[in-house]
């Protein structure tokens, strides 16, 4: 049987994740065939589990930090942990899989021919200096502290994927993703969104780190897949980085009082230690997405928190999500 043409191959690395399992969704809906490779650091089989049974989905355990050889038509580098606790619980481990992983996948792209997405992250500019973020803007980043082995795990991933652009012509495109929220996040992610409708939905208090008066920007996870779609459809000048996120900019306090409205909490919120390196504020300039692609996010706060209640809601009430498989993660964001 001749095969139709215009579905691709397509690897998503990462693919178990929170934002890797939505983008195999997307594209299976395309009509794609998706090969999902993921070690399940953080990634779960139920994420996937609705996928699986798709007669163009395969999945591949696989650590990106080891050569991969598939074949493929295109490919997207989401496979590293997220959230600063995961991240830092094996910093050597993390920094292997962003540097290696990204090397293996370069390589793999180059082999093939194939255009290479890569996840980087709001990270590369630390602690910013400068509000809100335009990608010229290089960044203030300690080089030796707990959030390094991510921030800069991702920032030489960026190096990596622009040397191979320069030197070898591989097709790439760069998406810096700030601070992104919904379903299939993981109740024990330890990310501030999950953490604190985990803690509303079970009456426990909600833990904010510092007074609260730090700022992030939270992008629903569809605006986001989105516009990584429209990036990766985007001509082959259109390269990045491009910052992709919601600019509407919150303190971590209304964040968890909005949080609490909108479940109906009676939880408390109390003050632990504010981790160290944590950015002050966070916000992205998404000038060049709205002009180079068009885009901008549609979903308010209010609208996504409720969708992702809901679905925590669902989970937690199967009872099966507070078993954390994560279990021996020290809190080492709190440590200095
Ligand atoms: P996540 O932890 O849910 O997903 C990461 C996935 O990568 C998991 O399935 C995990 O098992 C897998 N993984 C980790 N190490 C691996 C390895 N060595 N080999 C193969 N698979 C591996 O996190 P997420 O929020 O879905 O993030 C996905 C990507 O997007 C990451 O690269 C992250 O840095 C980037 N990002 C996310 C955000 C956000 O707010 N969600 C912000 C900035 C950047
Ligand atoms: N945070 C918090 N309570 C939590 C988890 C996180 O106050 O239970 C804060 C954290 O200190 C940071 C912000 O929320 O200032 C976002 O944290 P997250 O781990 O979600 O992402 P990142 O720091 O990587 O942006």
């Amino acid at each position: 049987m001749m095969r139709n043409l215009t579905r691709k191959r397509i690897l998503v690395a990462g693919g178990a994740g929170f934002l890797g399992s939505h983008l195999c969704e997307r594209l299976l809906q395309e009509g794609h065939e998706v090969l999902c490779a993921d070690n399940f650091f953080t990634g779960t089989k139920e994420n996937i589990a609705a996928l699986s049974r798709h007669p163009h989905f395969e999945l591949l355990r696989h650590d990106v930090a080891q050569p991969l050889h598939v074949e493929v038509d295109e490919s997207y580098n989401f496979a590293c942990p997220a959230s600063p606790l995961h991240y830092q619980h094996d910093p050597v481990q993390t920094l292997k899989t962003s540097v290696l992983g990204a090397m293996n996948l370069l390589d793999l792209a180059k082999r093939l021919g194939a255009k290479i997405f890569q996840a980087s992250t709001s990270e590369v500019y630390g602690d910013p200096a400068i509000h809100p973020q335009p990608e010229e803007y290089w960044g203030n980043v300690n080089p030796i502290g707990l959030r390094s082995c991510y921030d800069e795990g991702k920032r030489c991933a960026e190096t990596l994927f622009f040397d191979t652009w320069r030197t070898q012509h591989v097709r790439i495109k760069v998406g810096r993703i700030f601070n992104t929220y919904g379903p299939r996040m993981h109740p024990n992610d330890g990310r501030v969104v999950s953490n604190f409708i985990v803690q509303a939905l079970t009456n426990q208090p909600l833990t904010i780190y510092g007074d609260g008066s730090q700022t992030r920007s939270f992008c629903y996870v569809d605006d986001l897949i989105e516009v990584i779609h429209r990036l990766m459809q985007s001509n082959d000048t259109i390269i990045g980085p491009i910052n992709i996120g919601n600019p509407a900019e919150y303190k971590i306090i209304e964040l968890a009082e909005q949080i609490l409205a909108l479940t109906g909490s009676c939880s408390k919120i109390i003050s632990n230690p504010l981790p160290s390196d944590d950015p002050k504020q966070r916000r992205p300039d998404i000038a060049k997405a709205k002009a180079l692609l068009g885009w901008e996010p549609q979903v308010p706060l209010e609208t996504g928190l409720n969708k992702t209640i809901a679905y925590f809601d669902s989970v937690l009430s199967k009872g099966s999500a507070l078993k954390i498989p994560l279990k021996d993660f020290v809190l080492y964001t709190l440590r200095d």
